[in-house]
């Protein structure tokens, strides 16, 4: 039996999807952070040496990038939605950040799930 380390399965899982033509890019692990500085703390150089490149930008289907990427750390991985051409329904509640829209929450819905539940009558 072969037993392949968590950041192999990561990096393999990120090369599925960016086969999958989903763009990816790397989060800190066990968190939602991109892995990636911010504008506060662009160097700009490198892929920044223009104008900063943030996590929609540098996402990517790019294999060799990707693989490179994962082989180098344990990152989490993130899809960006819009650019995989992805439309997300997040089903739970709103966490303590968020709250519901109220054009949803006037109508006491309170969770993803029960706004798919009326979309899908209309
Ligand atoms: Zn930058």
């Amino acid at each position: 039996m072969t037993t392949t380390s968590a950041t192999a399965q990561t990096r393999d899982w990120a090369l599925c999807l960016a086969d999958l033509g989903w763009h990816v890019f790397p989060l800190r692990p066990g968190t939602k952070t991109p892995a990636l500085h911010g504008h506060r703390t662009c160097p700009g150089t490198g892929i920044c040496a223009d104008e900063h490149q943030g996590w929609e930008q540098r996402a990517t289907t790019h294999l060799t990038r990707v693989r490179t990427c994962w082989s180098s750390g344990g990152y989490n991985i993130a899809i960006a939605t819009g650019p995989s051409g992805l439309l997300v329904v997040d089903c739970d509640q709103p966490g303590h950040e968020h709250r519901m829209p109220d054009r949803w929450a006037t109508l006491g819905i309170r969770t993803g799930t029960e706004v798919l539940g009326r979309v899908s009558y209309m």
